[in-house]
């Protein structure tokens, strides 16, 4: 069932008063990793809403709003094989209102903690976790959802998530799922689709280093800087290396030696396409 109103979803969630309902959060043109989250909720909750919102105020006034792929057509007919009970895809002028400058000039904002966003994704996508969480909270209260599902190849967003959920009290439990890859390694992603068949082999080389940074570490590697430095031969001229960093996987604080409680994350542009990945450290 495709719903576009919050009127209209409500008056759904209502009638589904006590089954326990499952929500995914997405942007849509949706693959397989998105698809490993909707199974994870159909296993978990009577019912699962999958939301299809490429949501304005995430995004940097350079980056890729307008071109984000949108194909809600092909996402529908996949939540349909996979048992979903309503995707719920608002227009941005149903989420934020028309006429609205989308800042928090007029907009109630959520702003996640500074230690939080001051890193990683944070440090060159200023204001996108403020997005992220704004829109998340209006969805967590929109849908009411008693299950969250979101995926480890965004752990940063997972981290704040999990940490607006607790600091807010928000009564939803969050899911995080494993990240689903192609053959190759590749990370599954939506931006994957920006990319040639060249960048496609050439963005093979985060997988690898993040996979050779977790052998040097099976191997009794224990510093950080002998681990970062292992990923140089991996790096071309095709790579744009905007982050790699080893940090706690639950609180992203900074180590003074690798552990089992470590992840690695990298951020590469390749064909100007902004990639991301990770990987914990402790993990088989
Ligand atoms: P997006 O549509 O990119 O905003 O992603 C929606 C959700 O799907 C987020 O929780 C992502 O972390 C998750 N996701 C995206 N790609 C993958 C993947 N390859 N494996 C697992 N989860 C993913």
């Amino acid at each position: 069932m495709l719903i576009h109103t919050i009127e209209e979803l409500r008056e759904l969630r209502k009638s589904w008063n006590n089954l326990s309902v499952g929500l995914v959060p997405t942007m849509g043109a949706l693959h397989e990793g998105h698809l490993s989250l909707i199974k994870k909720a159909k296993e978990t909750c009577d019912k699962v809403v999958v939301s299809v919102f490429v949501n304005p105020i995430q995004f940097g006034p350079s980056e890729d709003f307008d071109k984000y792929p949108r194909t809600l057509e092909a996402d529908m007919e996949l939540c349909k094989s996979a048992g979903v009970d309503a995707v719920f895809a608002p227009a941005p002028s149903e989420m934020y209102g028309s006429g609205n400058r989308l800042s928090n000039d007029t907009l109630t904002y959520v702003c996640p903690p500074f230690f939080y966003v001051n890193k990683l994704c944070g440090k060159s996508r200023v204001g996108h976790f403020d997005g992220v969480c704004t829109v998340v909270l209006k969805l967590f209260n929109i849908v009411q959802p008693d299950f969250a599902f979101f995926g480890q190849k965004d752990a940063q967003q997972a981290i704040i998530i999990k940490k607006m959920v607790k600091d807010l009290n928000v009564p939803v439990k969050v899911v995080q799922c494993p990240i689903v890859r192609e053959e190759s390694g590749l990370a599954l992603s939506s931006r994957n689709k920006y990319l040639s068949e060249d960048g496609k082999k050439d963005a093979l080389a985060l997988s690898k280093i993040l996979n050779n940074i977790k052998a040097c570490f099976n191997r009794g590697i224990t510093d950080i800087d002998a681990l970062k430095e292992t990923a140089y031969s991996y790096l071309t001229d095709k790579h744009d290396l905007e982050y790699l960093e080893i940090l706690d996987k639950n609180t992203l604080e900074e180590q003074e030696k690798a552990g089992s409680d470590s992840i690695a994350l990298i951020a590469c542009r390749v064909e100007n396409v902004r990639l991301i990945d990770n990987t914990y450290l402790g993990e088989a």
